[in-house]
């Protein structure tokens, strides 16, 4: 067994230098998957084979640019683990992308699937780029260069991708033609989150929203809460955040705060959401918006609130803003926006925090309807869908938040030991080659 690859201990004395290193998402990722490991007792061998990924592939992605000049991207696909079933992660297209983000992003997936019982295990694939300062032309020029890089590792029995950051549909078609032009068929089962017109899913758009709503409507039951009368604050107004201020909204509860990479609004009475969005379609960001008081980008996570909704980046909630969150509960609808520091500083609070792998698993939770309705080219009503997804994500909240109760521990311990029991029994049974 090769351990010598192992996150090493943070050496470095420079107290800046010890920060980003240990901030690193993997370094995160691998603490937290220790500290879960050790209090379940889960096998060693077992432990040891998910602290490394299974296949890092990097690629290099050249690219014509609309001025003749070639540029060529860093690109990665990393299958984590695929004890459980096929890999399953998505892409994501941001300037911040890196080898260790997206080994985190990978490992995570690997939990996320293991939590909400997928038969999956986890992937992830980034390219290091700014999709903002790209034309649509370059951004599919990238996709179908890189998708026919990666094609020698994925495939819909191997690994399926789906959208993430700055990804989306469209971005999904470009991959799945890419792919089937290479094989000579079409397979819409090789990718997730694609239009519906070539194989998507109804409802996989809004899924990791509702998820993140439906765990939220149980925390309240559980908890005793009203959610009617509760408010809520979305950090990031992407895929995940969009959808699902709007279903709260649809729901009865007021959002008073949200934000975008460009900054935050705020109003205590509840924003307009309909509004809002409209401004939006004019306009880069929410930022300007006149019918709201304007919140620094920084300090959205701050505003008074019952919920916090991280739905941006990782790394957002710190051991240098924990402290200064208002809310009671926050609800990760991005991966891993809490640090280690930061989740110890909130469970000192009092605060619960629902984690990522279970708040945000609506998702992959549809991904896998869809991928399901692709192999049987059968495909469901939207009702159908809604409800097998509220079964899943109810069915894990219960599992998690019951363990945590009974153990005291927080919810994402709570979350890594249903996720790891699983992973440990399906390794153990399967043995080792050779
Ligand atoms: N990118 C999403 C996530 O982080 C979805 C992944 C998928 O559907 O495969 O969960």
């Amino acid at each position: 067994m090769d351990t010598k690859s192992a996150p090493k201990p943070v050496v470095a004395k420079h107290p800046e230098v010890v920060e980003a290193m240990h901030e690193n998402p993997w370094h995160q990722a691998m603490e937290q998957l220790d500290r879960a490991g050790k209090a379940m007792k889960l096998e060693p061998f077992a432990l040891e084979r998910l602290r490394h990924c299974k296949r890092i592939l990097t690629v290099s992605v050249p690219v014509k640019m609309d001025d003749g000049s070639v540029k060529v991207f860093e690109g990665y696909r990393i299958q984590h683990n695929m004890d459980r079933g096929p890999a399953k992660g998505g892409i994501r297209y941001h300037p911040s992308v890196s080898l260790d983000e997206v080994k985190a992003l990978s490992f995570w997936m690997t939990m996320k699937c293991a939590v909400v019982n997928l038969p999956y295990g986890g992937a992830k694939g980034g390219i290091i780029c700014d999709p903002k300062k790209m034309s649509r032309g370059e951004l599919e020029r990238m996709t179908r260069r890189y998708t026919a890089e990666i094609s020698i590792i994925i495939g819909p029995d191997k690994d399926i991708p789906a959208p993430d950051v700055n990804t989306n549909a469209e971005v999904m078609a470009w991959i799945m033609d890419t792919y089937s032009m290479t094989i000579g068929y079409s397979c819409p089962g090789v990718v997730t989150g694609k239009p519906i017109e070539i194989g998507g899913s109804l409802g996989r758009n809004e899924a990791t929203g509702r998820g993140v709503f439906y765990v939220t409507r149980e925390l309240a039951q559980r908890e005793g809460f009203d959610l009617r009368k509760a408010t809520v604050v979305v950090q990031g107004f992407g895929n995940v955040g969009s959808n699902a201020a709007n279903i709260f909204v649809e729901h009865g509860t007021k959002v008073v705060g949200i934000s975008d990479v460009g900054g935050g609004l705020y109003d205590p009475k509840g924003l307009d959401l309909h509004d809002i969005m409209e401004y939006r379609k004019t306009h880069d960001s929410i930022a300007g918006y006149p019918k709201a008081e304007k919140v620094d980008v920084d300090k959205v996570i701050e505003l008074p609130c019952d919920i916090l909704i991280p739905a941006a980046m990782e790394g957002t909630i710190t051991k240098h803003n924990a402290d200064k969150i208002k809310a009671k509960y926050v609800i990760e609808g991005a991966n891993g926006p809490t640090t280690n520091d930061a989740d110890k500083i909130l469970f000192a609070k009092g605060i619960t925090v629902v984690p990522d792998i279970l708040a945000n698993a609506g998702g992959v939770t549809v991904s896998y309807f869809e991928w399901v309705q692709d192999m049987q080219a059968y495909f469901w009503s939207e009702k159908d869908i809604n409800a097998r997804l509220q079964d899943i994500i109810v069915g894990a909240f219960t599992e998690v938040y019951d363990l945590s109760k009974k153990e005291k521990i927080d919810m994402r311990m709570g979350a890594f030991m249903v996720g790891l029991r699983r992973l440990g029994k399906a390794a153990t049974i399967r043995g080792m080659f050779p």
